[in-house]
């Protein structure tokens, strides 16, 4: 209807959504969160699965996507994370501003910094035009040994999208570790020469059995440098002066600072 008045905000997705046609659509809109919204983010069965309040809130303020009007629910748990915590990001920063209070813990002597962090500010980095996400390679260090001795070292991953997200939440709530594991249990493609089947047997403990710098190895591959915004912050202590790295501190990300 003319008269319903609905300001949207458009932005361009760092990957962008591939339709069942192979059409990629990468400029979103979205509008601000309302009364309603607020109630999305309080229900208690949203606040056990995080990922599944992201779900709720972008098929609710999702206005548009490339050609897409209203999309629904499924298109959304398809996005990329990367896609989902992007749009994310930007529905905070039209609802409430850019300007979000956050609270860094120094490592070295506990000092509670308070940052003003400026979301606008964050880096975005972008597939670009026409470029579909790529597989993540990784060369593992030490490998992962089977029961036979044989060592494979390669992995391959997609980038996880809103299911793998909503799939993982819970488990990721009892213990991040295995939570994790899940994760990248749910986007391995490729574990050396190692046939598929044996692969999705083993799922998680192939994760378990590796070590922990190959475990980092995967991590830094799998969260930097690839698309997104990034989420990594420096911070100068005001208490000993020293410089550490950490990732945003999102414990107000919900609430107007
Ligand atoms: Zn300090």
């Amino acid at each position: 209807m003319e008269s319903r008045r609905e300001r949207s905000f458009e932005f361009e997705l760092p990957i962008g959504y591939v339709d069942a046609d192979g059409r990629l659509h990468k400029k979103a809109a979205l509008r601000k969160m309302t009364g309603r919204d607020e109630a999305v983010i309080a229900d208690k069965s949203n606040r056990n699965n995080g990922a599944r309040l992201i779900t709720e809130l972008l098929s609710n303020c999702l206005v548009r996507l490339g050609t897409l009007e209203r999309p629904q629910k499924p298109v959304v748990q398809a996005l990329f994370s990367a896609d989902r915590h992007f749009l994310l990001m930007k529905l905070r920063e039209i609802t409430f501003g850019a300007e979000m209070q956050a609270t860094y813990a120094c490592p070295t002597c506990r000092e509670a910094n308070v940052v003003m962090e400026d979301l606008s500010a964050l880096e975005v980095r972008r597939l670009e035009d026409g470029e579909t996400p790529k597989d993540v390679v990784v060369e593992l260090e030490d490998g992962y040994p089977d029961r036979n001795g044989t060592v494979y070292d390669t992995m391959v991953f997609r980038y996880p999208v809103g299911t793998d997200e909503e799939k993982v939440a819970g488990m990721i709530r009892e213990n991040a570790s295995s939570g994790k594991n899940a994760l990248m249990a749910r986007c391995l493609k490729e574990l050396g020469d190692m046939a598929p089947a044996r692969r999705e047997a083993l799922g998680t403990a192939i994760f378990n059995d590796l070590t922990l710098s190959d475990r980092a190895r995967i991590d830094k591959a799998l969260n930097e440098g690839g698309p997104g915004v990034s989420m990594r912050r420096e911070i100068n202590c005001n208490g000993c002066g020293r410089k550490f790295t950490t990732t945003l501190d999102m414990s107000n990300f919900l609430a107007p600072s």
